[in-house]
């Protein structure tokens, strides 16, 4: 038993969002202890620890104990594609730097390159979990799982799946039937690769697997239909799906316009819910579910959002990445309103921000920033629940992590305010108005020099040296 004493925040239980505040936990004179098996035996003040938990070692860390850090939506083959200059919204971006960033990764060699910064980054970003948007080619992905996995980070990826697509996205497509064998064997090879013994769950693994379309615009009636007839085959297994939904609007040529005139269907999500034939008729199998998760769905319908909510399926929330695109604001109020589960994702490369804190800070800042009575300031523990609970809830492991629950695996972070100039004057001034004002600082303020632990089912995570 190894017992980390701090100041231990987070969201207890498993409240919905406008329940939050009322679940923030604060022990300024806290304790987690950690069992063997890398479970939190307990959590809560130092001074209420039972004596049967017998501490073998005792870490006084002077430090912030917060649960790990989920991210629901990042590009692993976009690690290096930060602040990339498209020349435009969307579509143009894609077309003039994402395409080409991604096709460099069919060379094995600097593939994994770019796996071990994209681990490194994650790490130094106290990122526990996240779901990743894989790169199209297979090596590319064993790298990443494998460096995922040897460093003991959660990660649910897979590979990018295009079969249409502009000139420069050319090594990015397949035939229709490689989509889905190759698809089939990334589940085959990965999902739950980790997991020890014949009769252990892929779904509790560190490693597991998404189907991942780019999006509607990449792939055809046909690959979605027999993705559709996958992932029911596979969906038991807890596979996800994974991919863009309502990210760009302008008018004429945009995302989802070009969408719904490709398709000629009522709403974009009418794609991916086994309805992408004309007027939204019926084509197949639905991939809406509780392992769902669409990122952006910044101009959805009502319809849409119900939709979503009733399936169990979740928005990867994106401000960094849609205000570099220009893509527009996620309507906070109504997107709530609906129930649907909101998580934060940072979308690098889009997003230039690869810390979830980060990314909270500029949904601070667009939802204070949306006209009249749709404004909103989004409150302290509001921002902690989206960036960690939230997250494990969207990726349907809310019994595995997500907070500092007893019972759950011990997936935390230390963050040593010492650790980055003048911070803890800040929070300390900030903290003299009690816990939520020292919170919001603290999540709005920090950057990555101040996280000095990152832990995963208790195990201490390691970065691979850099390439
Ligand atoms: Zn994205």
């Amino acid at each position: 038993m190894t017992v980390y004493r701090g100041h231990v925040v987070h969201i207890a239980g498993a409240p919905q969002l406008p329940d939050a505040d009322a679940a923030l936990v604060s022990e300024r004179d806290g304790a987690l202890a950690v069992d063997a098996e890398g479970r939190i035996a307990y959590s809560g003040p130092w001074s209420g620890m039972p004596a049967s938990l017998a501490a073998d070692e005792v870490v006084h860390t002077d430090a912030y104990l917060l649960p790990g850090f989920v991210d629901t939506h990042v590009h692993y083959p976009q690690t290096f594609t930060t602040d990339a200059y498209g020349g435009g919204e969307l579509l143009e971006w894609l077309e003039h730097c994402v395409f080409p960033a991604e096709s460099r990764l069919a060379d094995p060699a600097f593939a994994d390159v770019v796996a071990r910064e994209f681990v490194r980054r994650r790490v130094s970003a106290g990122t526990t979990a996240a779901l990743v948007f894989g790169s199209a080619f297979p090596e590319a992905q064993d790298a990443m799982f494998s460096r995922t996995l040897d460093a003991g980070l959660r990660v649910v990826s897979g590979r990018g799946i295009q079969t249409v697509g502009p000139d420069s996205a050319a090594a990015l497509l397949t035939s229709e039937d490689a989509a889905i064998g190759l698809a089939a064997d990334e589940i085959q090879r990965w999902h739950g690769a980790d997991a020890a013994g014949p009769a252990s769950d892929p779904r509790r693994a560190l490693a597991q697997v998404a189907l991942v379309p780019r999006f509607s615009l990449s792939v055809t009636r046909e690959t979605l239909g027999r993705l559709g007839d996958l992932y029911a085959d596979v969906r038991g297994r807890g596979v996800y799906f994974h991919s863009h939904l309502n990210e760009n609007d302008r008018p004429g040529d945009g995302e989802i316009a070009a969408v719904r005139a490709l398709y000629d269907v009522d709403a974009y999500l009418d794609t991916y819910d086994g309805r992408c034939l004309p007027g939204s008729a019926a084509s197949g199998e639905s991939l809406l579910g509780r392992r769902s998760i669409l990122a952006h769905a910044v101009h959805g319908t009502d319809r849409e959002l119900h939709r979503l909510a009733e399936t169990g399926s979740s928005i990867a929330h994106c401000p960094t990445s849609q205000l570099f695109l220009g893509s527009g604001t996620m309507p906070w109020r109504r997107t709530a309103a609906s129930g649907v589960t909101i998580a934060m994702g940072t979308d690098v490369g889009a997003g230039d921000e690869w810390l979830i804190p980060r990314v909270l800070n500029d949904a601070y800042k667009v939802h204070m920033s949306e006209e009249g009575e749709a404004a909103v300031a989004l409150g302290p523990a509001q921002l902690l629940f989206l960036g960690t609970l939230a997250g494990a809830r969207a990726l349907d492991q809310e019994d595995a992590f997500g907070n500092l629950d007893a019972g759950k695996d011990a997936d935390f972070v230390i963050i040593d305010p010492a650790a980055q100039p003048g911070f803890a004057v800040s929070l300390e001034a900030a903290g003299a108005g009690g816990i939520r004002s020292e919170l919001f600082t603290l999540l709005m303020g920090m950057r990555e020099q101040a996280i000095t632990g990152v832990f995963v089912r208790g195990r201490r995570v390691a970065a691979p040296d850099p390439a």
